[in-house]
């Protein structure tokens, strides 16, 4: 799977902590990020990550057009709710892309573990409701 890791400045301690508890599920897919966050990741854990423009300059903007694309299957984005962002409009228009292509997003750690932890139990066919799948 091709996974999404953005962090917002002061949430990227939060995410350093997730990729090193988790580096060993996140090791198994294809790991895309932001700029800085990617760098941070690979310097601290070891994991190999394709990396972005950094947010502020486009970042954001490449992973959505990977979303359009449909190549992009999971966003686990940090935002930070308490500081205003130069570049508000584009993680809008990223949130927004998840929504148009049903891509699992998380916003928080809570999530990102949730979604990591699904991904653990081989939980892959996510969409396959958004795509047509009627179940049962
Ligand atoms: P960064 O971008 O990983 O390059 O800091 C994240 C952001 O602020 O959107």
């Amino acid at each position: 799977m091709n996974i999404a890791l953005i962090a917002h400045d002061k949430k990227k301690d939060d995410m350093m902590r997730f990729a090193t508890a988790y580096k060993g599920s996140l090791s198994s897919h294809n790991l895309f990020a932001t700029g800085t966050t990617g760098q941070r990741i690979m310097d601290e854990t070891g994991l190999q990550v394709h990396r972005f423009q950094s947010g502020p300059l486009g970042g954001d903007q490449e992973i959505g057009a990977m979303i359009a694309n449909n190549k992009m299957d999971m966003v686990l984005f940090f935002r930070d709710p308490l500081t205003a962002q130069p570049h508000e409009p584009d993680v809008t228009a990223l949130l927004r892309l998840c929504d148009v292509y049903a891509v699992p997003l998380a916003t928080n750690m809570g999530t990102a573990e949730m979604l990591i932890k699904g991904l653990d139990r081989g939980d892959l066919a996510w969409r396959s409701v958004a795509n047509g799948d009627k179940g049962e």
